[in-house]
């Protein structure tokens, strides 16, 4: 299936006779060190989700460039939303793919803070309840990190313009990389909430850029598509029991 946004309305009516099965993909504006691009998590989802429908036969919707920032949002670039504003977006979009018949849903965040995955998975689990014929993944692509790139990579924690994502944008943009900034692992305060970020965390990276290159990318990629693959399969496939009165 071709992007929702380059189709006419008649070839999307012809297409949904056959696919009912559309991918979400959600990023932010975020800082990414000073070797990465302020859409990195936006460019990784959205050629994650092309690939994933060319392989799958299921539809793309455009997508959702804004996310949640809290870590990096007083670094220079981040342009973060509230959680609230999300939700509202996210649960309007999921409510227009049911009254279009698109009736399997999968949300994919190439953002992975908790905060922002909460506000995804909040909203998808009110419009869940709202529609009985509608089916919901969502994760993020640190989600199936576990089982895609675990015996790839070399650097312990690695989770934010690090070894992962400079390698991915090495594969996918290349020229949107710029040198490689330092290795990092940040230190917050536990439990304690602070304003002034970039004190607790310079550099904007967590993890080790030096260790990404094109080659790990291009698995990472390889690998999270097969991945998704196999979950949008279940997800299509998927019915649960009915609910029973409480006793
Ligand atoms: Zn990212």
């Amino acid at each position: 299936m071709p992007l929702i946004e380059n189709v006419t309305m008649s070839a999307f009516a012809e297409g949904r006779k056959t696919c009912r099965t559309v991918i979400l993909p959600c990023g932010a504006v975020e800082e990414h060190g000073t070797h990465l691009p302020l859409g990195t998590d936006a460019l990784h989802a959205v050629a994650l989700a092309g690939e994933v429908a060319r392989v799958a036969g299921v539809w793309v919707a455009p997508p959702i460039y804004y996310g949640l920032c809290r870590s990096g949002s007083r670094h220079p670039g981040t342009i973060g939303i509230r959680g609230s504003t999300l939700q509202c977006l996210v649960e309007d979009i999921l409510r227009g793919f049911h009254q279009q018949g698109l009736l399997n849903v999968l949300v994919l965040s190439g953002h992975a803070g908790w905060t922002h995955m909460a506000a995804l998975a909040d909203a998808c689990e009110r419009v869940l309840f709202e529609f009985d014929d509608l089916r919901i993944a969502v994760l993020s692509v640190l989600d199936i990190g576990a089982a895609v790139w675990t015996d790839l990579i070399e650097t312990p924690g690695d989770s934010h313009a690090g070894e992962v994502e400079t390698s991915l944008m090495l594969h996918l943009h290349p020229e949107c990389v710029t040198g490689r900034a330092p290795e990092e692992y940040p230190t917050f305060p536990r439990h304690i909430l602070v304003r002034n970020k970039q004190a607790f965390w310079p550099g904007g990276v967590w993890g080790n850029p030096a260790a990404g290159n094109a080659e790990k990318g291009k698995l990472f990629m390889e690998r999270s598509v097969k991945a998704l693959v196999e979950i949008i399969e279940k997800l299509e496939n998927w019915s649960e029991p009915p609910e029973s009165d409480p006793a």
